[in-house]
Parts: structure tokens; C-alpha cells; sequence
């Protein structure tokens, strides 16, 4: 037989686009529309509906960016279409080749009850089945005109994604406002002839099925009558019965569908239309849960459940009903999908916490998969957070956007570096926008890398972000794709049924050990530093908070601020969400970010200085206290505790003298505390640091280090998210100074001040030198006014190493200073929180930061002498234009310092101290005893809370920080009556692996490396 394949596929599209899809709608009659402008930001719902309207019809253009239109649709159902299906069709202006990022609505009858979401491909509103002739239709859209940031020509800088500059341009014209006759029979027709069309394009040219069902869909074409396709549909539909009901082959992939948007909460937007964002989207589903009796629907991020409930609590309550009948499905269990590499042990701990807490006390439902589909990488801490929250699943997507490497599998155990193994899923479909068709069903079947041992993958289904989630036409194909000859087969389930299934099937999955690297983003890790900082500093101060707040609650009866921390630790929470933190919003975001920031650092240092002074009595008392909220103990103050203040004496820590510097005859200065020397040359860099204990030398022989470094930073696509590896070929060093100068010289501490000036910016960098401390410590201040440019901080050393530590979540990660490997390769830019650490056994380097997160570690070997210099260098700032045209411009401080002679357990003290100065506080007292006190080095106090239950119980979570073993004694300053091993929410727990013995005044521990555990401790009674 002649191959006519190409023929009937191209008939195919033909008439399915110019004469069946049109017949869906065979009839319609336009509606009378007005609208009311909302003079600013977005009104209650009673307002809009109240506020008087004026005449627009369709062709019109409406919606300022960022503006609110409240439209009201009217008309009446001609009397001829008295039994029929009728829907109201409204256009926005919708670009339906975008679904989402642009316009939307929410429709609402007469009373303020709310219909469903207007969407770019989901533009219907049910009127009635069967239609009343001479019924009257009204309804309000409550019409957001967000502008369209990320266009056809992608990444162009604008000033639309702040509504400071976006202007008044009207952004959208108003398309069909039709009341039409919906004809199912036709429409099911469409969904029959695009199920089978996309199939037949997947399957293989030389198996008998493709032919099978290119001759059904050509019967099928031959039973319409072009002229009047709403007659002849039935008939081709029954020409097509036969293939669609062929069963699917025994040894089919098998698709767990669930209904999802992935709904960002900020990006292209600002949170406030986020809320907004999400009533539209979970009117839809919870009308859809209504229609299709098989659908499931999974929304994740508990804050986004808040915000329903606090806004819209006429959607909340569908949503709250949906929930119980178990259908809209609360999935993960964080306050938001936040990114993982940046957020502290604590932070990334409380997401759980409070995400978990919420959909317990909402819904009564307690998750076991951590749900992150589109998060920036993992972390090796992870998987031990995971498992202390009470959850055992993870499911991520984002891995399959890597530039470089495939990762191997889908399902697997991912291993952290505790060694906690986490059962985790990538879904194959490679996308957490499914939307059914038949190229990606195939893609899922064929991508899967764990076929022969494993049967089962996810997709998640829906358009996010604006998009209003899965459509009534994803459930029409799904439900032709139950049990479809040639395809995988597809079910709605929940996640957790799905988790259960590939955990079952699968005895023996390969094992990932350490990070979930993305190879993409890189620059998330620096973009919007002002951003980062405000998350840094807040995590910061809510540790000192809580641990005055929970030390004075027990030692003065000072009430412990519940709300008001729970309050603030759910705003960070918010901020740590996978657009924010990363620095890859809009400027509106960022902007309002800075001033969060700056109110919460406000009320934290507030409830610190309440707390303080509670503990230190009246100021008249005239005594000097220093708190230290750090986990070691600092001169004579005992961590988590206050005293008197040591006699400024010049090496009072044990060694080391009095600092002196001394001017070299070639320029520069030589500085030195008997502990380190360091040589500042006449360009201000450094040349050399020694460690007077054994003469040896950190910086690398003729190179310098602190070298501030300039690269052009243009990647391809994705401006505030991408670095690309060639921007490291092209460099300028910063070496021409305008200053090099002493600018503080005494026996405690000695200071060189560097000033430079580049392109349009300035640096002005202070290197410190202190007595007792063998630690250079560097203050950098940049006003920074450049576009597209990296500005990296350089420190040559003289090491030989094949790895060096970056510190995350409690404990670091080892991670190559070479590129054998494209995995290694991949990994330029890289995490690090308060440390990285570098060393040859015996001597090592520690670099710590209060500032920064991205980072990048090179060697290179030396023609001179053979030795190998290892460079680390921090990522300070960037400057791309997209979508923050102004990404980063104006003034930024940083806090980094080098610790010569570094073990481990240096670098974990060091980031420590750097990231949490001590505070003078005038009062009566003599000290503050911490209320618990390791006695171990590596047993570092991660938290000191009391709990969140209200109980006065104190809740101490510890983790072994070292890499190693410590067994050692957490000594109470109270009686203790009770000490439980708890999981992250505080309620007891047998997981912990770790020995906890409780006596009357302690409690004795023996962790394994990087092990955590979370004790409520029980005061006794008097
Ligand atoms: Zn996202």
C-alpha cells in the first residue's frame, strides 16, 4: 500500500483547526461589558463590584500595568438556545501562546461568590446545561492587566517589573465577550482526535498501530460533513470508538497524574499579586474538582493556603471542603518552595516546621514527600532535614534543566552527609507543566532511566504561574490515556499513592550521595545582594532572639514573644521562596524585600534588647555585660551566655601580643600580632600572611591575595539567574589604589584602609588585625555602578588539596578543587554559607564570610617552585539588567576573613563569630549563665528556643559539626525533669540515632558525623 501518511496528518490538522475546533462554539451573541478602573493597588472584593462602571466593548484597550479593572459582563440567552449548553467566552486580550505570565481575571456573580479563573487557554464560564431561553447572565471579572515580562524576545530589560517605572500604557485590548452555544459532542471530538493525532506521531512508522489509527482518524474524517460538522461529529467520533478503547500493553510506563500549578510566590510579580494569583488559580481547580469526579488537584506551600485564608476566605472554603473530600491535595511540607542552598540549618529546619504545622492545623493532613519541583539545586544537608521533619520523599524536576550532565536516574535513594537516604523522584515527563499531550506522555515512557526495574513516574499537570492550573481538556486526554494502546497509561493520584507504588516496585534503587547540583542558576547565589543580606542578617538576629527570649523567659519570667517570632520567621520563610532569595525577580520584589528586611531587623533587635535587658537588670547597676549569642565560648563569655568583659590586654586569649604595624621601604605595611604577619604591599594586596607558630606561608608565592577581580558577565540567557563559564576569560585585576593608608594603629588591633576606584564604582576595603586573634579580618565596602559585571574577591594560597569544604545545612560538604569530570567541571560557581576550608593534614585555611554564599575554588600548578596554588575567590557582586534592570546598583558592605592555620573546627568557630558579634549591654548583673552549655567542641547549639507549644518546655537542637564522632555532656543551669529526642516539630521522636541520656542537671550525647537532634527539655517544677 502507498505510503499516505503525511497526507492524512496534514487533513488532519487542517480540519481540526479550520472547521471542527470553530464548530465548538456554533453559535454566540457578543455581551454588553463595562468597567471600572481601580485608581491603585488592588480593592476589596466589595469594592470592585460596587464601584460604578462605563461602557467597553471588545477591540477596547484596558489595564495600566499592574492596574485592576473590574469588568461586568451582561446579556441574555436567546430563546433559542432553550436546552442547550451555554458558556460565556471572555477574552482579556490573551495571548494564548503564553500560558501564563500576563493578564487574568477572576469571575464573580451578582452576590461576591467567586466562579473560576480566566486564563489564556482557559477563557470559559459555564452559564448553564440545559439553558433557560431568555435567561439573564451577569457576572464580574475582576481583571489584573499584569504586564508581560518575559516576552517573545526573552530578557530584554524593562522598566515594566516595578510599578514605580512601569508607566500607564494601556497593555491589553479586549478581545471576544461572547455569551455561545457549547456543543460537547464536537468538543469531545477534538479531545478524540488530538489524543489520537499526538499518539500517532509518537509511535514507530513500522508497527501495525500507528496505521491502525491513521485509517480510524481518516474514517473519522470522512464521516464529517464539512458544512456542518455539529451534525456529522457523533458519527465520527463512532468511526474512532475502536481504537481508542484498545487496551494499553502490559508492560506500559504508568503516569501518576496530578493536577498542578507551579505558582511562583514572586517573581515576575509581586507578592501581593501572588495572593491574588492563587485565588484565581484555586477557583478554578476547586470548580474543576467539581466537574470531573476522577481529577485530584496538589498545591503546595502552605503560605499560599494562608494567603487564601486571609484574603479570600469565600475560595478558602472551597478549598477547606475539597481538602476533606481528599481531593485537593496539600502537597510538601514547606512555607514555601524556598531555594536549599542558601537558607541556614535553622531556616531550612523552620520551613518544614511551619509548612507541616500549617496543613496540620488546617486540614488535619501530614505529608510525607517534601515537594520542590523547581528549586536551584540541593543540598547534602538536606535529606537529614527531611527525615527530622517527620517526611521521607522527595520530588524535584529541576535537575532536568542541568546544561552538562544527564542525571542518571529518576527514582533513587539520594544520600546526604549525614548518610540519611531520602526515597527521591524526578519526574520523566521533565516538565511540572504537563500538559497531556502525546509528545510528552511519550517523553516520560521513553526518558525513564529505571525501566526494567521500575514501572511508575509522576507528572505533575497544569499551567502555573497565571496559567489557572489544569484544564478540563488535560482531564478529557487523561482520561483517554487511562488504558490507550501505544501509550503509558495515566491515573490521577495523590502523590503520596504514588510515592507508595515506586517505593513498593522498587526493592533495591541506586543510591546519590552528597549534592543535587544544578548545573544552571549559578548566580543565584549572588544575584540581588542586598536581598541575601537582609535574609543573612535575619537569620542572624532571630537566633539571638530566640535565645534571650527563651533565657530571660526562664531566668526572669519575661514573656516569651510567640507571635511575634512566629510572625517573623514566616515573613523570612516567605523571602527564602525560589525567585526571592535567589535574586531572579522583578525590581518590585526586591525593592520591597530591602525594606521587609529592614522592619524585621528593627523588631528582632527590639525583642533582643528587651530580652538583654530583662537579663542584665537596671542600666543605673553601672556593670559591663558582652553577650555571646554564638554556639563557643569567646574570650571569658560562655556561649549562650553574658560576663563581665575581659581587660582589653593584649594576647588575653592565651598567645600572640600587641599588634604593631611597620611601613615597608618599598610601600605597604608590614602587620603583626605574634600570631600572623601580613604584608600589605604599596598596591594595598596582599602578599604574604604567615603563621608565626610554624613560619608557614598561606599566600601563594608571587601571587596576591584580597585581589578584588573584574569580569565581563554576559551569559546567554536568563540574565539574574546565569553566570556562563566563559566569563572567566576575561579578567581585570583591581590593583591600582588611590589610598593605602593606617588608619587605626593600638595594641589591640591595627588597620589598613584600601580605596580603589573602577569603571563607575569604588571599593574601600579595611584589612584588621587584631590581638589574640589569628584571623586577618576584611571590610569591604563597594558603591557599585556597573553593568554586567562579576566582581570576584581572589585568595591565592600555597596548598596542595583535592578537595576543600564548603559549610550548609548543620555540617559542610566536600566538593574538588579539580575539573577531571564534566560533574566537576560543571561546578564553577558553587555554595558555601559561613565557610569553605582547605587543607593539607596538619595545616589548613579557612575563609569565612557574614556576607556571601557563591564562591569558586581553582588550582593551578606553579612553573616556579612546582607547588600548587589553590584560589579561592567569593563572588561579591553582579550587575545583569534582566528583570531587574538595575540589579544590585549603589552601596553594599561585605565581612569576609582569612584564618590562617584552620582546622575544621576553626572554621566552624570562625563563621560563627563573624556572623554573630558580641553586644555591650550597661545593667546590674554579674553574668547570664547559658541555660545549656556543651562541654564538646563539635557539639554546636544550633537553636535555644522554648517551645512553640507554649508548654515552657525549652527546645535545644544540637548537631555534631566537625564530620566526626563526639560523645559529650549538655550541662542545664536549671533543674532538668525531662529531656525527649524530638523530630523538627517538637514532638517526640524515636528517630533520633544518636545516644541522648538525660540526669537530673544535663543530658549526655553521642553523635555520629553531622548528626542533628532536637530535645525538649522539661525544667523541673519550683
Ligand atoms: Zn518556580
Amino acid at each position: 500500500m502507498h505510503d499516505d501518511r503525511s497526507l492524512v496528518e496534514s487533513r488532519l490538522k487542517r480540519v481540526l483547526d479550520e472547521r471542527i475546533r470553530p464548530a465548538v462554539y456554533p453559535e454566540s451573541v457578543p455581551l454588553e461589558v463595562s468597567i471600572w478602573t481601580a485608581p491603585g493597588e488592588p480593592v476589596p472584593v466589595a469594592e470592585g463590584l460596587a464601584a460604578p462602571r462605563t461602557p467597553i466593548a471588545a477591540g477596547d484597550a484596558w489595564g495600566a500595568p499592574w492596574g485592576t479593572s473590574w469588568l461586568t459582563v451582561a446579556g441574555t440567552v436567546p430563546e433559542a438556545w432553550a436546552g442547550r449548553t451555554v458558556e460565556a467566552l471572555i477574552d482579556l486580550g490573551f495571548d494564548a501562546n503564553m500560558p501564563g505570565f500576563q493578564c487574568e481575571g477572576l469571575v464573580y456573580r451578582p452576590d461576591g461568590t467567586p466562579v473560576k479563573g480566566l486564563n489564556p487557554r482557559n477563557q470559559w464560564v459555564r452559564i448553564a446545561a440545559p439553558a433557560a431561553g431568555g435567561e439573564q447572565v451577569l457576572l464580574h471579572v475582576e481583571a489584573a492587566s499584569n504586564p508581560v515580562i518575559l516576552d517573545y524576545h526573552p530578557f530584554l530589560p524593562t522598566e515594566l517589573g516595578d510599578r514605580e517605572t512601569a508607566g500607564s500604557e494601556p497593555q491589553y485590548r479586549l478581545e471576544r465577550m461572547d455569551l455561545a452555544v457549547f456543543d460537547e459532542t464536537v468538543w469531545q471530538l477534538v479531545m478524540d482526535l488530538e489524543v489520537l493525532g499526538e499518539l500517532m506521531a509518537e509511535l514507530p512508522a513500522d508497527g501495525a498501530r500507528r496505521w491502525e489509527v491513521l485509517r480510524a482518524v481518516e474514517r473519522a474524517l470522512d464521516a464529517i460533513d464539512l458544512q456542518d460538522v455539529n451534525g456529522t461529529a457523533a458519527a465520527a467520533r463512532s468511526q474512532l470508538a475502536g481504537v481508542l478503547a484498545a487496551p494499553a500493553a502490559p508492560s506500559a510506563h504508568r503516569i501518576s497524574a496530578v493536577g498542578h500549578a507551579h505558582i511562583d510566590s514572586a517573581w515576575l510579580w509581586p507578592l501581593r499579586e501572588t495572593v491574588r494569583k492563587v485565588a484565581r488559580t484555586t477557583a478554578n481547580m476547586t470548580a474543576l474538582l467539581e466537574d470531573e469526579p476522577d481529577f485530584v488537584y496538589t498545591m503546595s506551600q502552605a503560605q499560599q493556603y494562608a494567603w487564601i485564608k486571609e484574603h479570600r476566605p469565600e475560595v478558602y472554603a472551597r478549598v477547606k471542603k475539597a481538602v476533606a473530600e481528599g481531593r485537593f491535595v496539600p502537597a510538601g511540607g514547606m512555607w514555601v518552595e524556598s531555594d536549599t542552598n542558601m537558607p541556614s540549618s535553622e531556616a531550612m529546619a523552620r520551613q518544614f516546621v511551619h509548612g507541616k504545622r500549617f496543613f496540620l492545623e488546617e486540614f488535619g493532613v501530614e505529608n510525607q514527600e517534601a515537594w520542590l519541583p523547581d528549586t536551584f539545586g540541593f543540598t547534602g544537608g538536606l535529606p537529614q532535614i527531611i527525615r527530622n521533619a517527620g517526611s521521607k520523599w522527595l520530588l524535584t524536576q529541576k535537575i532536568s534543566w542541568s546544561q552538562i550532565n544527564k542525571f542518571p536516574h529518576h527514582t533513587f535513594l539520594w544520600e546526604g552527609i549525614d548518610g540519611t537516604r531520602i526515597f527521591t523522584h524526578f519526574p520523566p515527563v521533565d516538565t511540572y507543566n504537563c500538559s497531556m499531550k502525546g509528545s510528552e506522555i511519550a517523553h516520560a515512557a521513553r526518558n525513564f532511566k529505571d525501566k526494567g526495574v521500575a514501572r511508575h513516574s509522576i507528572a505533575p499537570t497544569g499551567w502555573g504561574d497565571g496559567g489557572g492550573g489544569t484544564t478540563r481538556e488535560m482531564v478529557a486526554k487523561a482520561a483517554r490515556l487511562r488504558d490507550l494502546e501505544g501509550s503509558a497509561t495515566v491515573r490521577w493520584e495523590r502523590p503520596a499513592a504514588f510515592f507508595e507504588k515506586a517505593e513498593a516496585e522498587y526493592a533495591h534503587p541506586p543510591v546519590w550521595v552528597g549534592e543535587l547540583y544544578l548545573e544552571l542558576h549559578r548566580a543565584t547565589l549572588t544575584s540581588q545582594a542586598r536581598t541575601k543580606q537582609g535574609n543573612r542578617r535575619s537569620e542572624n538576629l532571630l537566633r539571638e532572639a530566640e535565645l534571650w527570649s527563651a533565657t530571660a523567659a526562664l531566668r526572669t519570667g519575661l514573656p516569651y514573644p510567640y507571635r511575634e517570632l512566629d510572625r517573623i520567621w514566616k515573613t523570612v520563610l516567605l523571602h527564602q521562596f525560589h525567585d526571592i532569595l535567589p535574586g531572579s525577580s522583578i525590581a518590585w520584589v526586591h525593592r520591597e524585600a530591602e525594606a521587609t528586611y529592614a522592619g524585621l531587623a528593627a523588631e528582632l533587635e527590639a525583642l533582643i534588647a528587651r530580652a538583654q535587658r530583662a537579663l542584665a537588670g537596671d542600666a543605673a547597676g553601672g556593670r559591663d555585660l558582652v553577650f555571646n549569642a554564638a554556639p563557643h565560648a569567646r574570650s571569658s563569655v560562655p556561649a549562650g551566655g553574658a560576663a563581665a568583659p575581659t581587660a582589653a590586654l593584649p594576647g588575653s586569649a592565651g598567645s600572640g601580643s600587641g599588634c604593631t604595624v611597620a611601613a615597608r621601604p618599598e610601600g605597604g605595611f608590614v602587620l603583626a600580632n605574634g600570631l600572623l604577619s601580613v604584608t600589605v604591599d604599596a598596591d594595598g594586596l596582599v602578599t604574604s600572611v604567615v603563621d608565626t607558630a610554624n613560619g608557614r606561608e598561606a599566600v601563594a608565592p608571587g601571587t596576591r591575595a584580597n585581589l578584588l577581580q573584574l569580569h565581563p558577565d554576559f551569559p546567554n540567557m536568563w540574565d539574574a539567574w546565569d553566570v556562563d563559564q566563559f566569563y572567566r576569560n576575561t579578567v581585570t585585576d583591581l590593583t591600582e589604589a588611590d589610598e593605602v593608608a593606617v588608619v587605626h594603629e593600638s595594641d589591640d588591633a591595627v588597620t589598613v584602609r584600601v580605596a580603589r576606584s573602577f569603571g563607575s564604582s569604588t571599593a574601600v576595603q579595611t584589612l584588621t588585625l587584631r590581638a589574640g586573634d589569628r584571623r586577618l579580618d576584611i571590610d569591604t565596602e563597594v558603591d557599585w555602578h556597573e553593568t554586567e559585571k562579576f566582581l570576584k574577591a581572589a585568595f591565592p594560597l600555597d596548598l596542595h588539596t583535592e578537595r576543600y569544604a564548603a559549610e550548609t545545612q548543620f555540617g559542610y560538604l566536600h566538593r574538588p578543587t579539580h575539573t577531571n569530570t564534566s560533574w566537576e567541571a560543571a561546578k564553577f560557581e558553587a555554595c558555601n554559607h559561613r565557610f569553605v576550608h582547605l587543607e593539607e593534614p596538619g595545616w589548613g585555611v579557612a575563609l569565612v564570610t557574614a556576607s556571601t554564599y557563591g564562591h569558586d575554588v581553582t588550582r593551578t600548578v606553579r612553573d616556579t617552585d612546582g607547588g600548587t596554588t589553590t584560589t579561592v575567590r567569593f563572588s561579591l557582586l553582579r550587575a545583569p539588567r534582566f528583570p531587574d534592570p538595575r540589579t544590585d546598583q549603589g552601596l553594599h558592605r561585605f565581612r569576609h576573613a582569612l584564618v590562617p592555620g584552620a582546622g575544621i573546627a576553626d572554621a566552624v568557630r570562625e563563621g560563627y563569630r563573624i556572623s554573630l558579634p558580641e553586644r555591650r549591654v550597661t545593667g546590674s548583673a554579674e553574668a547570664v549563665r547559658p541555660l545549656v552549655e556543651p562541654d564538646h567542641d563539635a557539639l554546636v547549639v544550633s537553636a535555644v528556643k522554648l517551645a512553640d507549644d507554649g508548654s515552657g518546655d525549652l527546645v535545644v537542637r544540637v548537631y555534631e559539626a566537625h564530620g566526626g564522632r563526639a560523645r559529650g555532656r549538655l550541662a542545664t543551669s536549671f533543674p532538668l525533669a525531662a529531656a525527649v529526642p524530638c523530630d523538627l516539630l517538637e514532638r517526640p521522636w524515636d528517630g533520633t540515632r544518636g545516644e541522648v541520656t538525660a540526669d537530673g542537671d544535663g543530658v549526655s550525647l553521642a553523635l555520629r558525623p553531622f548528626e542533628l537532634v532536637t530535645l525538649r527539655l522539661t525544667p523541673a517544677a519550683g
